[in-house]
């Protein structure tokens, strides 16, 4: 997978941060994201999604606290048209310098593949990935159920308009789901 120029936004050097315990820096970044089932996408700078933190110097690693505002684009469950879904997400995420682990496995209690996973919040090359934060807290703080408005009418089953559009004309010959079982029960014992 290639790496996007917005991805690479987000990978933040500290090299001289870590030169100085307790010493801060901020970050704020402005992005163009969209959030689906493959994760948070950047498409674009100055966007609408901004992320603004204190990275804090710490001795085994780089501390980043801050907040996820603004918009990021997402499809709505029930009509599935894109629309912009406001964030308000409170970050606090620690990157440990490599080689220090923050999870020692009690003997025989993990495997290192377990440890392995839990390994991604890691300085990497003098630099922090906020990608990672970024997915992780957007993907966790977004509902399961998406909607363009409380009063979205979604798609007619049916002809898959969407009936926020205006009716399609085929709901009056639609039968509630819960009523069919009735139906075919009648059909089958009904007549005798
Ligand atoms: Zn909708
Ligand atoms: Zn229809």
């Amino acid at each position: 997978m290639s790496e996007s120029s917005f991805e690479r936004r987000l990978k933040v050097p500290v090299t001289n941060l870590q030169k100085k315990v307790f010493s801060r820096e901020k970050i704020t970044v402005y992005l163009e994201a969209r959030a689906g089932d493959e994760g948070v996408v950047f498409s674009g700078e100055k966007g609408e999604m901004k992320l603004e933190a204190w990275m804090e110097s710490c001795p085994d690693g780089i501390r980043v606290k801050g907040r996820i505002e603004g918009t990021v684009k997402v499809s709505c469950t029930r009509c599935l048209e894109e629309y912009r879904h406001r964030l308000d997400i409170p970050v606090d995420e620690f990157y440990r310098r490599p080689g220090l682990g923050a999870a020692v496995p009690e003997a025989g209690r993990l495997r290192d593949a377990e440890v392995l996973e839990d390994d991604d919040y890691v300085i990497h090359e003098g630099t922090v990935d906020l990608n990672l934060l970024v997915n992780d807290n957007v993907m966790t703080g977004l509902p399961i159920k998406r909607l363009c408005d409380q009063a979205c009418r979604g798609l007619c089953p049916k002809c898959g308009k969407n009936l926020n559009q205006g009716d399609c004309g085929c709901a009056d010959d639609l039968i509630d789901p819960r009523m069919e079982v009735f139906r075919d029960l009648l059909e089958r014992y009904g007549r005798e």
